[in-house]
Order: structure tokens, then sequence, then C-alpha cells
């Protein structure tokens, strides 16, 4: 404790790398200030733009607090009476398998956990999957196929020790920025560790590039068998690891062989510079310490999971696993989908670890639990549990801290599917979201700041979420809210926890209950944490499973020893032919898009579109576009396109670069009803699944793509918050003094145009002062509001979308008076001669604007990214914008 200050070890909730945060905390002013953990081992102190702004999300305005039926806030009592009681009354009704949760990877462990035991073990369903199946199903599958458990071999250190790393599908400079950081500083500590990256559009992380293979959507795996053939054909196999380790080499050599015979044919099918193909290849070669790290690029594709074992079989066939600084290494989306797998989050896994395949498991769960109603078969995953709704098997669906009507594919039809739900729930922390529309019941959860638990990352560690503020208004622990509900259903004895610490160490027990050499080995063991108290569960200190008598002090790498966890105790070789993807483009469809995250945003933007300065990245939804493939569709730069599938349709702005292959298109995967009209990529995306992890094609749609014919597109700055319903195209995000509106409209502006300056007058109590510039031959509209003086909104209408910049206009929302000058240029919409305007905003830590690296860049001669960090302090902090300030030199 600092005066009323109080510092809280804690860790952060978005991605998978699970970086630890020192938080101190002002419960006063309810206001934080983060800062990297220097003693958290995933991050040594280092954050990135999304970690370092979440002081800025924690605004009680539009939390959930308080539990709503049908609209009408109720107490917890009457809402979880209603859930428990239909639940109840649905299952008598229509069996178990009517019912389901949809969870999240946002979940804690010890929520998730009761959550699985819930379902699995008392309501006797397994029909609990969560977004973690968008995510990272395929890696789980590959994972299980290749070592016979879902084992990440490897940890963040083995960056610092290897020699050559390849990121494959894996936009990591943008999507796990803060291992991006550690491997760019393994880098320039040692400028001989070789990085490639293999991803069919070229993205921030080429920046380290020394070799990127901008291979064919969906052509992975004849990469990787090429390689695998490449290997065996050079002699560069370790033959006595083969032998003595594992077992289907044979048929997994002559599978690779058949579909990638050689160089020449797998680049020709990988549409790659066959140096490029032999360049790799001689890199992986010659480098004893190779780590491949994938992501969504691999795993969320019709053919995700064999993807996951080509890879994998390349690192079995040269021994390069288990030791230090070697190994593929999958890398998390989410902050907690390593802890839901443990639990057994996902529709096919039962708990710790175990699945439904043996009979012994599934009768030892039940006995652990004191269960007889335990599942005894996989229930549905997603997309699945999804198509069940929509024809009426599902009654009844509990969904926790997830946006499906945004995140699935075919997001339209999930709408759809939950128009056909008798009785929606939805568990949140944000009140108003495209999927709480649909909920019957509204139940409160707690927010980052007020959870309290474990969240595991794409290292295995488990690390401490700890509350820095009380709840928020009525919301409460989604681990209390279903053990609530539970009770209510006749399950008292199984859900009586009163602290997360009881349900961790259940979980932890349960993880090494009959896990032995009599009953066979599980990889998952936490024993070594089944005994902690509470005070000791408080101070847990970040620690990597397995933690058991041999391991007490974590476990950084498994598979040291080469034993896997098999029935033989070998690793498995997997055969792998190769397969396109499912819907391949045609004459009607004939681009493909492909989807992915944004630096500055995190999933649904619930969290992340609170932040200013978050929202200054990349404020609207846009679309990248092939130069050649622009002019074929009549594009033009920051044009509003519309993008088709044979599943829905959005609207986005245009942006043509060299970064996408012809051919391919990118749209990143943010926005919702909330923050933009007509925007959602989910509605877009092809629900095929992969057969085997039964996760979609979310990297692979065909769309075409067409000029979007607005009769007037424009721009509304303005200090309220105004609701712009009726208009074709909006897009609103938050500025730090102002609201911005980016609108566009097939209809003619005036009628919407004149309610609008009603509205903004209406808005104010003292008389406003209007500046106006019309040229109607043009379908030019400028205006300005002022209130007492001060600039209250501007509003800028065009026939097109060459609209001034905003970012001087937006600086004078920060201000009291305008100067004359100001006021003058004001509708010109740029600062008057002398004045500066930074423009969109590069680097958001230090809230530098590309304008301004540019005109210091020119007038200061720099040649570096160190040289311009030293002038204006931009990518001296979390370094995420060195990759864009390296292109801007
Ligand atoms: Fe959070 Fe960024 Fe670290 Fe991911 S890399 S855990 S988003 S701070």
């Amino acid at each position: 404790m600092l005066n009323d200050l109080s510092i809280i070890q804690t860790t952060c909730p978005y991605c998978g790398v699970g970086c630890g945060i020192s938080a101190v905390v002002n419960e006063e002013s309810h206001s934080v200030n983060i800062q990297g953990d220097p003693l958290h081992p995933a991050n040594v102190g280092k954050l990135c733009s999304k970690g370092a702004a979440l002081g800025d999300t924690l605004s009680l305005d539009g939390r959930l607090l308080e539990p709503h039926i049908n609209g009408q806030v109720v107490d917890w009592d009457a809402a979880l009476l209603l859930v428990a009681n239909t639940f109840k009354e649905t299952i008598k009704t229509y069996g178990a398998d009517s019912v389901a949760i949809y969870g999240s990877g946002q979940l804690l462990t010890e929520d998730y956990y009761v959550a699985n035991k819930f379902m699995k073990g008392f309501v006797g369903s397994a029909n609990m999957d969560t977004n973690s199946r968008l995510c990272m199903a395929s890696s789980v599958a590959g994972h299980k196929r290749a070592f016979g458990s879902d084992t990440v071999p490897g940890c963040y250190e083995d960056f610092e020790h290897t020699d050559l790393i390849i990121l494959i599908g894996s936009n990591t400079a943008w999507c796990h920025p803060v291992i991006f950081q550690r491997i760019r500083a393994a880098k320039q500590l040692r400028p001989n560790l070789k990085i490639v990256v293999i991803d069919p559009r070229r993205t921030a992380t080429c920046d380290l590039a020394d070799l990127h293979l901008p291979l064919a959507s969906g052509s992975d795996a004849i990469l990787f068998n090429g390689l695998l053939s490449y290997l065996n054909k050079e002699q560069a196999l370790n033959q006595d690891y083969i032998d003595r380790n594992t077992e289907g080499f044979t048929l997994a050599i002559q599978t690779a062989e058949m579909s990638a015979p050689g160089i020449a044919e797998v680049a020709a099918q990988c549409q790659l510079n066959e140096t490029d193909v032999q360049y790799f290849y001689d890199l992986f070669k010659d480098h004893k310490n190779v780590m491949s790290l994938y992501s969504q690029g691999i795993n969320q594709s019709s053919s995700g999971t064999d993807k996951v074992n080509t890879i994998i079989n390349c690192h079995l066939a040269t021994g390069r696993i288990g030791q230090s600084g070697m190994g593929p290494f999958s890398l998390t989306g989410q902050p907690n989908a390593m802890g839901g797998r443990e639990v057994g989050g996902l529709a096919n896994q039962l708990a710790a670890h175990m699945d439904f395949s043996k009979v012994d498991d599934i009768n030892r769960v039940a006995r652990f639990w004191g269960s007889d109603n335990i599942a005894t078969k996989p229930g549905l995953p997603a997309v699945e549990l999804f198509n069940a709704m929509a024809t009426g098997k599902i009654k009844a669906l509990w969904i926790m801290g997830t946006n499906p009507v945004v995140s699935m594919p075919n997001a339209d039809f999930i709408k759809h599917a939950l128009e056909q739900c008798d009785f929606v729930v939805v568990s949140d922390c944000i009140a108003q979201t495209d999927t709480s529309a649909f909920a019957h019941v509204l139940l409160p959860a707690l927010g980052w700041s007020e959870k309290d638990g474990t969240v595991t990352n794409s290292e295995r560690r488990i690390s401490r979420q700890r509350a820095l503020f009380k709840p928020a208004g009525n919301a409460k622990a989604d681990w209390w809210i279903i053990s609530q509900v539970a009770k209510r259903m006749g399950f008292n004895q199984a859900f009586n926890y009163s602290h997360p610490y009881e349900i961790f160490t259940e979980h932890a027990t349960l993880s090494s209950f009959e896990n032995d050499i009599t009953h066979g080995y599980r990889d998952f063991d936490i024993s070594g944490l089944a005994t902690l108290d509470q005070n000791s569960y408080e101070n847990l200190q970040p620690i990597q499973w397995p933690v058991n008598t041999n391991n007490p002090k974590g476990t950084e790498r498994m598979f040291a020893d080469g034993h896997y966890f098999t029935p033989t105790r070998k690793a498995q070789f997997i055969a792998i032919t190769p397969r396109p993807p499912v819907n391949l483009p045609y004459n009607d469809y004939p681009l493909i898009l492909n989807t992915g995250r944004l630096r500055d945003q995190w999933h649904t933007m619930t969290r992340t579109a609170l932040s200013a300065k978050l929202n200054q990245h990349s404020p609207v939804p846009y679309v990248e576009i092939n130069p050649v493939d622009a002019k074929n569709y009549n594009l033009t730069a920051g044009a509003l396109a519309e993008l088709e599938s044979g599943w829905g349709k959005m609207l986005a702005r245009v942006k043509i670069t060299d970064d996408q292959t012809l051919g391919n298109v990118f749209v990143p995967m943010h926005w919702t009803a909330q923050y933009a009209s007509n925007s959602r990529m989910g509605a877009l995306v092809n629900p095929e699944v992969d057969p085997i992890s039964k996760q979609p094609e979310s990297k692979h749609t065909p769309i075409r793509i067409k000029l979007y014919q607005a009769v007037w597109q424009g721009f509304i700055l303005s200090k309220a918050q105004l609701d712009l319903c009726d208009v074709s195209y909006r897009v609103n995000s938050k500025g730090d003094f102002f609201y911005r509106y980016e609108v566009a409209s097939q209809e003619l502006p005036d009628p919407w145009f004149n309610t609008l300056k009603d509205t903004l007058n209406a808005n104010s109590a003292e008389k406003p002062e209007w500046q106006i510039y019309q040229d109607a031959s043009l379908g030019c509209y400028r205006a300005a509001q002022f209130i007492k003086g001060q600039l209250n909104a501007v509003i800028f209408i065009a026939a097109d979308h060459k609209l001034p910049e905003r970012s001087w206009l937006s600086s004078l929302f920060a201000k009291v008076t305008l100067e004359p000058a100001e006021r003058r240029a004001l509708l010109s919409g740029q600062p008057p001669k002398g004045s500066h305007e930074s423009g969109k905003v590069v680097c958001a830590c230090f809230n530098v604007g590309e304008k301004t690296l540019r005109a210091c860049i020119k007038e200061k001669q720099f040649k570096t990214h160190q040289e311009v960090g030293q002038c204006l302090k931009a990518g001296t902090n979390c370094g995420t914008c060195i990759s864009e300030i390296k292109a801007l030199l």
C-alpha cells in the first residue's frame, strides 16, 4: 500500500502471451496506472499498446450492472431461479442435450472449471463449447494426434536460444506483440538468428524476416510435406530419434513424397519462387535449433489439424523437440484458451486433459465429482451447436463472455439461430453487445479489473489475475453465477464454493487423480498446487505446468526424455495428403477473403474501443487489396467497397497495397453493430469446418467486391454522443474529447442532414452558433457548431470520400477556445499556415502521427527507427509501431 494507492500484480486479459502487469491502483478515483511487471517471466516488464491502455477501459459507462429479465432489472434471486428452472424444465422435457453453454477464452480457469463440471458432470450433456473452437481447436487436435496429449512442448525462453524461427500464419507483430518484441531483441543480440515468415500476405511481422514466403492460401501442408521429403532426400533426418521415440514414419514420408516430391512441384503448388523454397528448406536443414511458431493462419482452416501435423512431423523427423531452442509452438489467441483446454472446456473434452474416448476416464471423472449423471459422449462443437439451435434441437443456451453474433462464421445465420432458441441467457460485463440483444436473461459478470482467479498462457504458464477494484454494481464472478444456478437445480453439494482457491485446488487435485503408472500418465498434472491454502493461492507466482513431485517448481520444456503420452509412449507421425480449402473461388466469387486482428483492437472491441488512444490507429473497417485487383474492380484508395460472399455482405474502406497478393483480400475482424453498420466481417465468413478439429475456415472465403455507390459521404465530430441510425454506412468511435462518426448514404443528404442539425441544436440548452459553407453543385456541405464560443461539432459532407483528414479537426476539441486563425481555417479542414497536423496515429503510446513522423524524418534525414525514437519517442515504449516507422523511413 502506498498512501491510498496499492500495487497489484495481475495479468493482461487480451492475447495468449499472458503478460504480467503491475497495476498501481487508486480506488478512490477508480483509476489505475498500468506497467509491465518486470518480474513476470512472460514479458519481463514489456507490454504492447493494448495492455498499456488497459487503464482507459475501466469506465463503468456501458457496463451491465444488474440482472435483467426481458429487459427489466430484477434481483439476482429472480434471475438465477428463472435460469435454473428453465434449464431444469427443458432438460426434463427434451433431454440433457437440448441445453448448452457457449463460453469463452476470456473466462478464468476457475469459471471454466465450474461451467464444465456443471454441464458435463451434472446436467449430463457435453454441449459446452467455447469461442476457443474458432481459435486453436486444430492445434489441440494436432497435438493429440502426434503426442497423445494437448501439450505445447516449449517455452518463450526458447526464442532466445534458437537459431531459426519460422512464423507460420501468424502476424506476431500485431497479434502477439510482446513475443515479437522478444524475437526482435533476440535478433538484435544475435543477428545470425534467421527468421522466416510464411503468410499469404506481407504483414508487419515481415519487418524482421530474412525470408517471406507468400504462399497460396491453404497450401501450408504441401510446403511442410515438401520440407519432410527434402530433409529425407538430403539425409538430414535424425534416424536415431525416429527409431527410438516415434511411430508411423514410413507411411508419413511416403505420403509426403507423393504430394510434394520435389522443390519444383512444391513451388508450383504453393505459388512460390523455387529459389525461396530451396532457401527455406536449407535453413531448416542447416539449423539444429529451429522453432516453428504457428497461429490462426494454420488453425483456422478446413484442414487445420493436418497442417499442424505436417509441421510437427518435420520436428519429430529431425528430433528437434523437447530441448532448449527448438520445437513446434502453437501461439494461442486468447488469454485463457489454454486454461479452458486444461479444464476440458471444449465439447469433445471431458476434464483435466481427459476426453470421452476412454470409459475409464469418464468413470474416473464421475467418481471424482461424485456424479451419477456424467456425459458419456462428446457434445456439439460451435458451428454444429448453432446449426442444431436453428433446427430447434437446442432449446436453452447460456452464452458466457463472448459475442457469437459477431465472431462466429456465417454470423447472420447465428442471429437466426438465436431467434429460434426458446431461452437465451447471456452473462457479460458489457450491457449492449450484438449478442445481448437476443438474451431473455442478462447476468452481469465481473470485468477484468474485478476478476480473481488464474489464466494459462501459450507456454503453459499459470498466472494469477487479481482483482484491482470491488465489483461494479451488482456484478458477480462467473463461477459464483454458475454455482448458484447449479444449486438451484439441486446440485448443492458439488457447487458449494465460497472462494476461487477452492475451485483451483479441486481442479489441481483432479489433474493428479489416478494419474500414475497404474492408470496411465496424463501430461496435465498440477498436483503440486493441490494443497494451496487461500493465502498461498493469493500469492501464487507464475508457474509452468506440470507442477508435481518431480517438478515442484514447474516445467519449462516437455518431452525432453523422448517419451510421449500415447499408449506406446512414442510420438506419432501422421501421414498427410494435403487438401485444398473446401470452397474455392469461382466466377461468382473470384477473390479469397482472409481475416485477422488489428494492432490496437481486441476481438469485438467491447473493451479496446473504450480507449480513445487505441481507436486512432485504424478507426474504420477496411479491406486490403492488391493494386491490380483494385484496378480491375474500379476501386480507388479510400473509396467504400461492398464485399459479398455466399453467406453475407459488408462495407469497408479500400486500402490498396502490394502486401496483398493478387486475388486475395484482407479484412480486420473487429467491428460490430455497436461500432459500425454493415461491417461485421463474420457475416461473410465461410462456415466450413475441419473434419477433425471442427474449427471453421476463417482464413479462406470466396467473395466478390464492388464499389459501393454512395450518394454522399462524410464525417461528424461531436462533443456529444449521437444516435445516427438512418444512414446506410456508419462507423463510430470515441476520441479524447469528442465522438467521431463516419457516414455515407445512398439517399439524398438533405432530410438526414437537417435532422442531424436539429438533434445537435436540441442537445444544447444555449443558443448554438453555426458556421456554414455550402456548394450544392459539388455536393459539398461543411458546418461547425459553437456553444458559448466553444467548438461543439463539425459536419463535413461531400459527394465522394475525398474529405479532409480528421486529425487536426479532432485536436481542436481539446481547446477551450479556438484562435481566430483556426476558426477561419476550420471549414477548410486544414490547419492555418504555420500550424501542424499530426496525421493518422502511428505510435499509440506517445500519440505520434504519420505526418509528424514524415516531416521529422525528412527534415532530419533520419535513417533508423532508433533516431526517430530519440527525437519523437515513437516506437520506444511497446515497440509495436517500429515496423510502420521503418516503412515510413
Ligand atoms: Fe496483453 Fe499485449 Fe501482452 Fe498480449 S502482448 S498479453 S495484448 S500486453
